[in-house]
């Protein structure tokens, strides 16, 4: 615009010049000629239109400036500032005409691609959070092999840093062959591929699900490879505990039905004559059925527990009352080994909220273990303290103790340190399962502080209310 307003100038200052000239040419030929007065007048006539159309001419140069030039400079800012991405820039004009027009049109061209502009954040948005967010690994390889993507989910599993990946040929930087050649085989194949590797991470080996699928744009055109990594390891433990479980209770049945049917075959060979023998078989038949028939009851405990609905008889009970009532059905037991069951509780009554009667299974559990795992002559303390908002209960014995390592362990379904003394003492190995789930289901915690030869002390915390 700065162009336009010097050539008006110059043609400003031209036509100034020819007019100045043009005087003096007239002036000149008047003198010369010695033109009488007439023409004198129509010298002056003439120099003053000329004068006259020479103002005009400014005159409308300038309203033509103002008229159309200016709005078109605005428009033209405001297109300037839209190529440059600026999609909030608007031409405002307040004139009713072409300009108003053209002004009117840019601004709703600014505003259209405002919105597309905004649909677009929008849309990346969205699948920039479904892609980091999609509880998987992904990984995008364009045609060339080079990889274009790499989610939050990947970079988490695989522990690496993106720009060890980005822009890489995928099977320089994947260490795993087993990936590699699963890509190959997409790139190869043009098929989707599902594969379940079991990869090395770290220190530990996880399972994954992992999926190669070709990308292939509507034109038919290759465009890559996306790999979808879906961490199976829970499921595959879960599968594992399940074969496990299985595998536990049918041994765990068998052993006293075998015992069962063998003596019971024995007797019926002609043992059963023999007076003496068959008591002894036939307490030892009791026996084997008083394990099947513990061993069943816990396991339908265990499964009553572990059902989705399953629902305390929640009421405000004395916890000191609870645990009086428990010592007497466990002395006899402790009695029996010459044990010292002893109980101390420095408050009375403790009040918390609690099912009276699965608490009560806690605790003979817990106190009937601490007997079972102590020598004779040894000592069990169950120890009430009231602390404000929660109670802790401890259950400490002298007995064998536990290794550090099994600690975690022993809390896990037919879970047993050691598998012969269990047995003997008519133990399942779900006991301390069916107390973990009943502690948990009051909102309490169980911890354990023991070490072989020690003895062992269980701690129990409960919330005084929680629901
Ligand atoms: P079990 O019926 O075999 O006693 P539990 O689930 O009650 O099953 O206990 C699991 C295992 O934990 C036991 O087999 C035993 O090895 C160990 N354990 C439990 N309580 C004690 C304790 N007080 N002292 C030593 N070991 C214990």
């Amino acid at each position: 615009m700065n162009k336009f307003r010097t050539k008006l100038l110059i043609a400003v200052s031209i036509i100034a010049v020819l007019v100045v000239a043009l005087e003096i040419l007239f002036a000149q030929i008047f003198k010369t000629y010695e033109l009488n007065q007439m023409y004198g007048q129509i010298w002056w006539i003439i120099s003053i239109s000329i004068w006259v159309s020479f103002i005009i001419t400014i005159y409308l140069g300038i309203r033509i400036k103002s008229q159309y030039t200016k709005p078109i400079e605005k428009v033209t800012k405001v297109a300037i500032e839209l190529a440059k991405g600026n999609y909030r820039a608007r031409a405002s004009i307040d004139r009713r005409d072409e300009a108003e027009m053209l002004a009117t049109s840019i601004n709703m061209l600014a505003e259209n691609l405002q919105e597309l502009v905004r649909e677009q954040e929008m849309q990346q948005d969205r699948l920039t959070a479904l892609i980091e967010n999609i509880g998987a690994g992904l990984i995008l390889i364009d045609s060339r092999g080079t990889i274009n993507l790499v989610n939050k989910g990947f970079i988490d599993i695989f522990q690496v840093e993106p720009s060890d990946y980005l822009n890489k040929i995928y099977y320089q930087v994947i260490d795993y062959e087993e990936i590699s050649y699963l890509v190959a085989e997409v790139f190869r194949t043009e098929q989707k591929v599902k594969k379940q590797l079991l990869l090395p991470l770290a220190i530990e080996r996880r399972y994954f699900d992992v999926y190669g699928v070709p990308i292939i744009g509507t034109d038919n055109v290759w465009k890559g490879v996306l790999l979808v990594f879906h961490d199976i390891t829970e499921l595959k433990k879960l599968e594992q505990m399940r074969k496990d479980f299985v595998a536990n209770v049918s041994h765990e049945l068998k052993t006293p039905v075998t015992s069962i049917k063998g003596f019971t075959e024995t007797l019926l060979d002609g043992a059963m004559n023999n007076k003496e023998t068959l008591e002894a078989f036939l307490s030892i038949i009791l026996k084997e059925s008083d394990r099947l028939q513990s061993l069943i009851q816990d396991l339908l405990e265990l499964s009553k527990i572990e059902q989705q609905g399953f629902q305390l008889n929640i009421q405000k009970l004395d916890l000191h009352d609870l645990l009086v009532e428990v010592i007497p059905l466990l002395d006899g037991k402790a009695m029996a080994k010459d044990i010292k069951l002893e109980f101390i509780s420095l408050q009375e009554p403790v009040f918390i909220q609690g099912d009276f009667d699965r608490l009560k299974q806690v605790f003979i559990n817990l106190i009937g273990n601490a007997i079972t795992y102590t020598p004779e002559k040894g000592e069990v303390t169950v120890r009430l303290v009231d602390q404000s908002d929660h109670v802790m209960i401890h259950v400490k014995d002298s007995g064998v103790g536990i290794e550090k390592e099994e600690i975690p362990r022993i809390f896990e379904r037919f879970y047993r340190v050691d598998r012969a003394r269990s047995r003997n003492s008519g133990g399942t190995g779900l006991g301390l399962a069916i107390v973990k789930h009943l502690v948990e289901a009051h909102h309490g915690h169980i911890n354990v502080k023991s070490s072989p030869g020690q003895g062992s002390e269980f701690i129990i915390e409960l919330k005084k209310k929680w629901n």
